[in-house]
């Protein structure tokens, strides 16, 4: 079968090779450059042992002193309240107990599958240079934080999750850098972080080519109705395929309204400095809990990042908000380099309100299949998205009940 991707974002990548496996004919489509948005600058980290939902009965208790402050972990633009109401409506609703306990039922069954993807993913290409299996932390300031990681860790180990609470010790023993501020740390012994996710999509999108992939530069506009759905692009610009896959980030929000389904997709604008060739800090992803963002030691530098802002795909980025994640890293970590010899970076995750993507078929053409929306977790659950995709392509059952992730959820 010919398959069209929309989007060599690492989704529409990781999407390619898993049709590549099946003997498909390929054909990627991007509008800007392979790697162009968030696949290309985030924090690096395969965090597949995060099974909870952003809306959360607890999350709604913190958002009024999260949002009193403009610079703070989360942030909305005013002027971008009106457009995000319906977006927050549905995160509202997420966070009701029963919906938030359904989330945690859906993204487990995709987290438990994106390790052992990815794996498998890069011993196929042999990238598996690119992954790094050194753990991970969330590091906590006080006890009572600390004593609330135990019964998410709990949770995470009826997924299979290995957990271990540890105290500042143990802490100071696996990251010595972090300044002695912690209470402890919840130890994720099997999580990964990759080299670069710049270079590691290109590296897979290389692949992909090299396998016989094609790849074209085009936006799309729209896709027509039929058996073989075409991609429609400006001056007469249309490629027919048999089946098309939009996995088109933050920017799926028009090709999926154009098939008939009205997705709540928005963009959480997300956060980082990232000092180049910087080594040695740290050993692992560490999280810092309550303060919204994670260091990352790449093998391309070293990376701190995250923050939460609602402001949209055209607002231009506003790093004091960089600066500030900086100025709360360096109170809590040794060594880091002066923020001004970082390079600054925004990108857009693409962010549902029950923080699960939308994988399934378009409402107006079986043929036209989605793999958008994942949110913070996108280079986690790449290849185990592929996979699920793979599935629908070829009529197989998929692995896991694909209901949670369906586009007509909301
Ligand atoms: C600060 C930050 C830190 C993060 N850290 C992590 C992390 O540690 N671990 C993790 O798992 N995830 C993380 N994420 C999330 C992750 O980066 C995203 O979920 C993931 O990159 C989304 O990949 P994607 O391929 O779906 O989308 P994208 O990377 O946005 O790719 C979509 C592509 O589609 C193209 N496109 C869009 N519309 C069209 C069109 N009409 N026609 C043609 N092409 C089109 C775009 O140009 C783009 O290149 C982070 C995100 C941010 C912002």
């Amino acid at each position: 079968m010919k398959v069209a991707v929309v989007g060599a974002g690492i989704v529409g990548v990781a999407v390619a090779h898993a049709l590549l496996d099946e003997g498909h004919e390929v054909l990627l489509v991007e509008s800007r450059e392979p790697a162009f948005g968030p696949s290309r600058g985030n924090a690096g980290w395969i965090a597949h042992t995060d099974i909870l939902p952003i809306a959360s009965p607890k999350i709604l208790r913190q958002v009024p002193k999260f949002l009193a402050d403009p610079l703070g972990p989360l942030s909305i633009r005013p002027a971008y309240l009106p457009k995000l109401l319906p977006w927050l409506v549905r995160f509202v609703l997420a966070a009701r107990p029963h919906a938030y306990e359904r989330s945690i039922a859906g993204l487990g069954a995709l987290q438990q599958r994106a390790l052992p993807a990815w794996q498998a993913r890069a011993e196929k290409t042999g990238l598996t240079r690119h992954i790094h299996h050194n753990g991970g932390l969330y590091v906590f300031g006080d006890t009572d934080v600390l004593e609330g990681a135990r019964s998410i860790a709990k949770r995470q180990a009826s997924f299979g999750i290995r957990v271990e609470i540890i105290g500042p010790d143990a802490l100071r023993e696996l990251e010595p850098a972090l300044k002695p501020r912690f209470a402890g740390a919840a130890w994720h012994p099997d999580t990964a972080h990759i080299s670069d996710p710049h270079q590691l999509t290109l590296a897979l999108f290389e692949a992909a080519l090299a396998r016989g992939a094609v790849f074209e530069k085009a936006e799309v506009s729209n896709i027509s109705l039929g058996d073989r759905p075409a991609l429609i692009g400006r001056d007469g610009w249309q490629r027919v395929a048999d089946r098309v896959v939009v996995a088109a980030g933050a920017w799926a929000k028009p090709l999926a309204a154009a098939m008939g389904d009205a997705v709540p997709l928005d963009t959480e604008r997300g956060y980082n400095v990232s000092f180049p060739d910087v080594s040695g800090i740290l050993a692992r992803p560490v999280s810092f809990e309550g303060h919204g963002f994670v260091a990352t030691p790449l093998d391309s530098g070293f990376r701190i990042g995250g923050a939460v802002e609602f402001a949209g795909l055209h607002a231009p980025p506003n790093h004091a908000r960089t600066r500030r994640l900086y100025d709360k890293a360096s109170s809590l970590i040794d060594g880091l380099p002066p923020f001004e010899s970082g390079r600054l970076w925004m990108g857009f995750r693409p962010s549902l309100p029950d923080s699960l993507p939308v994988i399934g078929r378009a409402s107006r053409n079986p043929n036209v299949l989605y793999a958008f929306g994942h949110g913070h977790y996108g280079m986690t659950q790449s290849h185990a998205t592929a996979d699920l995709v793979a599935a629908l392509v070829a009529g197989r059952e998929p692995a896991i009940d694909l209901a949670p992730f369906s586009p007509k959820r909301f």
